[in-house]
């Protein structure tokens, strides 16, 4: 066979040589040790916790060291594109506070090693696709459909591994002359990487080892099978374009996931074709959670909200909190970071590939609200009141209206009981917050709670009453108190919870079930944060107006 005059009959417009490509895209000017990392998302509009968990993990490896972290499109499947998808992802990623320093963007490609669309590619893969043919690594398939599936059957029956391998690869004897008949007559045809590897049973096959920077050395059977790599319509499959572009990228670390390790012996041959080195692989593990049953298993897109990223910003997650726990997951020695280092902002921690999970990173929604907690406690009031409006904005205009334009008081709100050397922790997401502290707002003020069991009906009454006659607004709190705890006591009701619990019979309940009649009637619910901080921000009107309200039900 004349390679160089196959070549030129399938690739007559090819005209740029392969080395030309080594002066466009150069290696990279940058530091030693800089890594180039790429989040390489389809253009399919859905990106999930999947997606975030591993582009942040690529987002440190780069910006840690002084490199590059890209975005390109792997849109060669033209039938899962969706239109905004490239917005959507650098929106999304942006809001987790992960960006990108070059590749393509809302406006266009930004960098010197693009296009980073691959459709937009097809001329450089091409290239390199004629010089296989030159060099007899590659060779064109016209096997039909119907073919296909007749040798997976035949394959089926005798429970041989299925794919082009072997005496399967019957497109590899065909002769020059075939092939221009078959051009002519306007056959479609595929471009199959004409495999090194032996047809031989697997024990006798030999193997690769790569190391994986997450899991260490991986031993593989090496690649047997003439894998497609340019598609009819002479667009290449991922297999091609990651080498292609993860090459001429300069893209020194690869992290994806662990549904690609089958395929890396073949990513390894198509490298050592190329004669090229291959970068670092980082194969990520997927996603778990403990579920209902307590049975270990992976996110799913149908079962989980919570692997959509869309829960996180709907439910308004902090993208501080979610980086932050995001982090807690992706290594293993982050926590023990986190508790020398409590108030070390997160991007001093040395995140490292080699302290990945590789059997499975545990996602878990409570862990994650623990995270939020501890994030949000250190986050300004300022802050997170602008959080609030912006999330508000998105996603509840009607509510908008009590956040902006009333930021001093929201701040009040948001920063009660978050000061001193034991601040409460109980603010998690947007619409818990909102939630937790909706009684400020009159139109969403309502009784939730049900009287404490100690206080009967006429009792409640008597007590709000009484709180009514004494209340004074410019009361400090200690002094605030005694006058519950002393007016409780002539009622009956011990003035120290464990005078209660030693002579139950001598009582009819304790100083806690009076404020918390008082608490029923201020804020609707029976737990809250400190009545009198609640009071001095609702003001002296709006207290008593509540509290006689209240009164006024019995
Ligand atoms: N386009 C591939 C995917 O979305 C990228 C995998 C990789 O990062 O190489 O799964």
């Amino acid at each position: 066979m004349d390679n160089m005059k196959l070549a030129e009959l399938l690739f007559p417009h090819i005209t740029k040589s392969p080395e030309e490509y080594e002066d466009i895209f150069p290696v990279r000017e940058l530091p030693e040790g800089a890594r180039v990392t790429r989040m390489a998302p389809s253009p399919t509009g859905f990106i999930h916790l999947g997606n975030l968990f591993s582009a942040f993990a690529d987002e440190r490896l780069a910006h840690q060291s002084g490199g590059v972290f890209y975005l390109r499109i792997e849109d060669t499947d033209d039938k899962r594109y969706v239109e905004g998808a490239v917005e959507t992802i650098v929106n999304v990623l942006d809001y987790f506070q992960i960006n990108f320093d070059e590749g393509a963007g809302i406006t266009g490609d930004k960098g010197d090693y693009g296009p980073y669309h691959q459709s937009q590619r097809a001329e450089l893969y091409q290239t390199f696709v004629k010089k296989m043919v030159q060099n007899g690594q590659a060779y064109p398939c016209f096997l039909t459909e119907e073919e296909l599936s007749d040798i997976r059957a035949q394959q089926e029956a005798i429970k041989a591994n299925p794919g082009i391998y072997g005496k399967w690869a019957v497109s590899r004897d065909l002769t020059l002359e075939q092939i221009e008949e078959n051009l002519k007559a306007g056959k479609p045809y595929v471009m199959r990487l004409k495999s090194k590897g032996q047809d031989l049973p697997p024990e006798e096959m030999k193997t690769i080892t790569v190391n994986d920077a997450i899991r260490g050395d991986i031993t593989m059977p090496e690649n047997n099978m003439d894998l497609v790599i340019l598609k009819a319509t002479g667009i290449p499959t991922y297999h091609f374009a990651h080498v292609i572009d993860d090459h001429f990228m300069r893209t020194t670390h690869v992290v994806r996931g662990e549904e690609w390790l089958s395929s890396l012996p073949l990513h390894v041959e198509l490298f050592e074709t190329m004669g090229w080195p291959h970068p670092v692989y980082c194969h990520t593990a997927h996603l778990m959670k403990i579920d209902e049953t307590g049975n270990k298993r992976k996110l799913s897109k149908r079962k989980d909200p919570e692997l959509s990223l869309d829960y996180y910003r709907r439910d308004g997650y902090h993208p501080m909190a979610v980086r932050e726990y995001l982090l807690n997951i992706l290594n293993s020695n982050f926590e023990e970071w986190r508790i020398a280092n409590p108030d070390a902002p997160i991007d001093e921690f040395q995140f490292t590939a080699e302290k990945m999970s590789n059997s499975g990173a545990l996602f878990d929604l409570n862990k994650l609200s623990d995270v939020c907690k501890d994030v949000l406690v250190k986050i300004p009031a300022a802050e997170l009141c602008q959080f609030m409006i912006d999330w508000a904005k998105e996603f509840r205009p009607e509510i908008l209206p009590l956040f902006e334009g009333n930021e001093a008081y929201i701040e009040q709100i948001l920063d009660l009981g978050r000061t001193g050397n034991k601040p409460r922790k109980d603010l998690v997401c947007a619409v818990q917050i909102f939630d937790f502290i909706k009684y400020f707002f009159d139109d969403h003020f309502v009784i939730e709670n049900e009287l404490p069991e100690n206080v009967s009906k006429e009792d409640a009454k008597a007590i709000l009453e009484t709180y009514l006659a004494g209340y004074d607004h410019n009361d400090d709190q200690s002094v605030w108190f005694d006058k519950i705890r002393t007016f409780g006591a002539e009622m009956g009701y011990a003035a120290k919870p464990k005078d209660f619990k030693k002579n139950p019979d001598m009582y009819k309940g304790h100083v806690g079930d009076v404020s918390t009649v008082v608490r029923l009637a201020v804020t609707g619910r029976s737990q809250s944060p400190d009545i009198w901080g609640i009071q001095q921000i609702l003001g002296e009107e709006r207290t008593i107006e509540r509290v006689k309200a209240y009164a006024a039900q019995f």
